[in-house]
Parts: structure tokens; sequence; C-alpha cells
């Protein structure tokens, strides 16, 4: 089978691999589509995340496709179902697991290689948080049930409520997420930034309010139209240091400041003491999702709670995927291209 494997940092290859063989507890499944994620351009440019990467790996995460063989002792997946499944899996007995952190796992399942003709389920992963695909929903929305589950994670962290008036730095898919799933938590009004208008337009159809930080500072327009207080609640949709250190001038006395995105390792941000003490701000930050968010998720998208086809701008074949990390994401102008192997 023909698969994307990285071999260090902008050295991805596409090669002719065996397909994987079927152990116990496992399922193989032919990937119908795998969507880019913010992460994966990430990974690419500058390796990253805490020895979870070995090279050469196999990439990709966000997928659905048909199940074509099924091991031994699987129970309820039958050959030609329809499926999507998570990039992980909590072990359920780690100090961390005990304490219900399930998305802080030290002992994680991991499933990378999507962007590949086949991926193998790991055994964990098929009994703990994998979905079967209603026939209305396509393989490409399916996929995007990861970076929901995350943001869904993010936004009852972040504790959203019925009123709020919450401001979203970035309107890439992950601000476009967590501005729709804002408005369906109750926010009044939802403010959105970003500097390229492709995104902010898309953005538009849910934010209340769309701003092109390029053109305008954001603090003052949040300002303003807070009559001068500030966000109730406020989120980092970027991963750059400079972003989480903007997003903590957005927010109102008794606010709330999620500082979403990863920022390269090694970075840190300046906090106002004075800030936390007197406003009672209160500063947090999120990784990944729990296996009741990824079914939470992926619930909300196959019901159309949460709309996440605007967010597929373009469908490439795998054969072109150097030239979506490369050129295509790079550009900023779509938003997730639909990979079909
Ligand atoms: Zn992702
Ligand atoms: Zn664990």
């Amino acid at each position: 089978m023909k698969a994307a494997l990285l071999y260090g940092i902008r050295d991805l290859r596409l090669e002719e691999v065996e397909i994987p063989e079927v152990g116990p507890g496992e399922i193989l499944v032919r990937v119908r589509a795998a969507t880019t994620c913010g992460t994966d351009l990430k990974i690419y440019r500058r390796g990253y995340v805490g020895g979870i990467i070995k090279y050469p790996q196999p990439f990709g995460h966000e997928w659905a496709g048909d199940v074509v063989k099924v091991g031994e002792g699987v129970e309820g997946i039958e050959e030609g179902m329809r499926i999507r499944a998570g990039n992980s899996t909590p072990c359920y007995r780690c100090s961390m697991c005990r304490k219900g952190y399930y998305n802080l796992c030290e002992n994680r399942t991991w499933l990378w290689g999507s962007y590949a003709e086949y991926v193998k389920v790991p055994a964990p992963i098929v009994k703990h948080n994998l979905q079967i695909l209603p026939p209305h929903l396509s393989y490409a929305e399916a996929a995007i049930t990861e970076p929901l589950a995350c943001v869904l994670h993010g936004a009852l962290k972040a504790g959203v409520k019925l009123g709020d008036t919450v401001a979203i730095i970035g309107a890439g898919p992950i601000g476009i997420l967590h501005c729709q799933l804002a408005k369906r938590m109750g926010a009044d009004k939802v403010i959105i930034g970003d500097m390229v208008e492709e995104r902010l337009k898309v953005a538009e159809k849910w934010a209340d309010v769309t701003v092109n930080v390029s053109e305008e500072d954001l603090t003052a327009r949040v300002r303003e139209e807070t009559d001068g207080l500030g966000a109730d609640v406020v989120i980092e949709a970027v991963g750059l240091p400079e972003t989480w250190q903007k997003a903590l001038e957005l927010v109102s006395k008794g606010g709330t400041v999620l500082e979403f995105g990863g920022c390269p390792s090694g970075t840190k941000i300046e906090v106002d003491t004075q800030l936390l003490h007197y406003g009672e701000v209160t500063l947090l930050g999120t990784f990944h999702a729990t296996p009741e968010e990824f079914t939470k998720a992926f619930n909300l998208i196959s019901s159309g709670v949460i709309d996440v086809k605007p967010l597929i701008t373009r469908e490439v074949p795998l054969s072109e995927i150097k030239e979506v990390f490369d050129r295509i994401l790079p550009s900023k102008r779509d938003l997730k291209v639909a990979i079909i192997p």
C-alpha cells in the first residue's frame, strides 16, 4: 500500500509499504478520507510532541474509512462497516487515569498513519475510541471528530455559559469550531480575530463580530464591544506565545483565558500578577480529550449540531500530500484539506 512517512522536519515521503497484519482485537481499515490538522503542520515544520514522534513516523491522525479485516475477538465490528477511530485511548490504569484525567494518561495507545491506503487500529482503540458512521455522514466530516473533541474538552473546562461574551484569537479550524461551540453553549456574543480574510469569511457564519487583526487592534475592538469590560471567556486558537500574551489583554475581571493552541517548547509568557489577584482571572491550558468527549464530538457532528462541512475547503489525492504541506496549508487560505488515498 501507499503510505506517507515522515523522516524528519519537512521530510515527508510517500512510500510503498506492507499492508499491516491484523492481530487479535485489531481491525484493518481502508482509509477513505484523512483530514489535515494544524498539529500535523506543526510536526512537519518543527518536529515536536515530547516522545510521541519517532522517525520514520507514519503520519496523519484524523480519518474515517471502511473496515476490511476484523481480528479475532472483536465484537460489534464487521467487514464493510464505515467507521472512524480516535488517535489515542487512555490506559485506564496509570495514576492520571485513576484520578479521572484520561486526556493526561501517561501510558496512552497512539494511532498515527492515516495518510495511507490502510490503517490498522490497535485493540485498545477498537475497544474504547471507535464510532460507526450513520449513512448520511461523509468520511471527511467524521474525521473531524478528533479536533472537535479537543475543542469540546477546552470549552467545557473554560466553562462557556449562557449570555457570555467570548473572544477568540485565530479563525483556523480550531477557532471556528470554538466559535460554533460557544454559540451552542449559549454565548451571547462571539468576537473572532484573524489576519486571513478567507478564514474570517467562513467564521462570519457563526461569529457575531469578525475582526481582521492586520487592520484593527483586537484588544481595542473587544473593549469597544464589551463596554470596556473585556470578554468573559477568551480563547487562544493559534499556538504562539505572542497570541497567548495577547489573550490576557482581552479578558474581563472574573473572566477566563483558555490558552488552547500548543506553542513551541521552551517558550514563555508573562502574566501580570495584578490581573490574576485583583481581577480574579482564571488562566488555563487544555490538552487533547477523553474518550467520552470523542463520543460526544462525534454525536455533535452526526446530528448536525456542529457543522464541519465548511471546514473542508479542498480534496486532494494522497499522491499530492507533499504539496499540501509545502504550499497549500502554509498559505492559510484553506482550512482543512481532505486527503483521499
Ligand atoms: Zn488533529
Ligand atoms: Zn492512563
